[in-house]
């Protein structure tokens, strides 16, 4: 295990924080152990098994996630929703109350509302710190939130909601897939655990789905009993790759970060526009709170065009940017909320949540921004433009 000092900065924790150095050969990289079985005894006395979340390249994302989000130990898990499910089953047991955002990643909200109230847990939703305030009870447990949120990339402000759970002895926890841990490290504003979805920006390249709890040694301690038991492990050769991805997440992000302003702005001013969602546009309504609490607004955006009826026709034009769900990948992709995550609410539901019919979620990739603004140029032009293939 290489030693990284906490002093070391993000883009060198990237490459270096946890590598897996092999004394045989000297490798620089870590090598693949696809061993399901260690001889005892071994070096550190302990019982290597991968559903045990102890295995070397298990080990080696745990110390990279945890030097990167500042926490003080991480668990990597098979996907986003086995760590959050195994984080949420690991802390609330029937007649626990849990508070929500209402603006929820569509699997996440679908474990609350149908599987934690099946096992007799209470759930609310909120949107911001005052209505998590008010919406504490004494048999509250926890505490959950998504910032940057999706579609609508809605800030919460996390100080605000970390203090007041800790005032309240509630777990805070938070899904900081959008942000990415280079654009914001929720555990420095006082929260007690941190979700990544790793199939998004962590991995970064559209080919292996991770989740991952960044936490105190205690939390991850209590979560390791759990997650041996539910079994959502990550395999050697997936956490190699995800090892390979997360050593250029912040040369990525911080092309993401300026790709996704430069696409923003671009989008704000186009006639065929009604509206853009991006943080860092100085008319979003959370733009202070994101400025406060990030260090870059993050490639995810989305529009509202003005002719709904416009966005087949758009999507139907785009050459370079794919229609497409998921995020957090080299390439840009689109999709229609109203007809992809949030398909399941009611038309009037979907009105109230501001998810209307003509709104695009791009997830901005690393191209040349040129190369997307011309695409989305020629695809909201009144005519048709002219062919030209990629
Ligand atoms: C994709 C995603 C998840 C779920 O992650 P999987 O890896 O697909 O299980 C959770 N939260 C957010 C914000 C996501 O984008």
């Amino acid at each position: 295990m290489s030693v990284t000092r906490p002093s070391l900065r993000a883009s060198t924790l990237c490459i270096h924080a946890g590598t897996h150095a092999d004394a045989a050969t000297g490798s620089v990289g870590s090598p693949v152990f696809t061993s399901t079985t260690y001889a005892f005894p071994n070096p550190a006395n302990e019982n290597l098994y991968p559903r045990f979340f102890n295995t070397p390249n298990q080990r080696v994302i745990n110390h990279k996630l945890a030097a990167l989000e500042q926490g003080e130990a991480a668990l990597v898990f098979g996907s986003g929703m086995a760590a959050i499910t195994t984080l949420l089953f690991a802390h609330l047991k029937p007649g626990d109350h849990a508070v929500f955002q209402a603006d929820l990643y569509g699997g996440t909200h679908q474990l609350a509302s149908r599987e934690l109230t099946r096992f007799g847990v209470a759930i609310s939703f909120c949107r911001t710190a005052e209505e998590f305030a008010a919406a504490l009870r004494d048999r509250t447990r926890l505490v959950y939130v998504e910032s940057p949120s999706n579609p609508l990339l809605r800030c919460v402000d996390l100080a605000a909601v970390a203090q007041l759970a800790r005032a309240r002895g509630v777990l805070a926890v938070i899904d900081n897939t959008f942000a990415t841990p280079i654009n914001q490290n929720p555990l420095l504003l006082g929260f007690d655990a941190v979700i990544h979805s790793a199939t998004k920006y962590l991995n970064g390249h559209s080919d292996v789905t991770a989740g991952i709890v960044v936490a105190s040694d205690t939390i991850i301690q209590r979560l390791r009993e759990c997650a041996t038991n539910y079994g959502g492990m990550l395999d050697a050769h997936a956490c190699s790759q995800l090892e390979r991805g997360l050593k250029t997440l912040a040369l990525r992000v911080q092309r993401h970060n300026e790709n996704a302003g430069r696409l923003a702005q671009f989008l704000q001013t186009h006639p065929a526009v009604a509206r853009v969602n991006y943080p860092g546009l100085p008319g979003h309504p959370d733009h202070a709170i994101a400025a406060r609490q990030m260090r870059g607004f993050g490639g995810m955006l989305s529009f509202e065009l003005r002719a709904p009826q416009q966005v087949d026709e758009c999507l139907r034009r785009l050459r370079v940017v794919r229609p497409a769900l998921s995020l957090g990948g080299v390439e840009s992709l689109v999709c229609v909320p109203s007809r992809t995550s949030h398909r399941l609410m009611t038309p009037a539901e979907r009105e109230h949540a501001g998810i209307h019919d003509g709104l695009v979620r791009v997830s901005v990739g690393l191209e040349d921004i040129e190369d997307l603004l011309e695409d989305f140029q020629q695809a909201l032009a009144p005519t048709p433009a002219a062919p030209n293939h990629v």
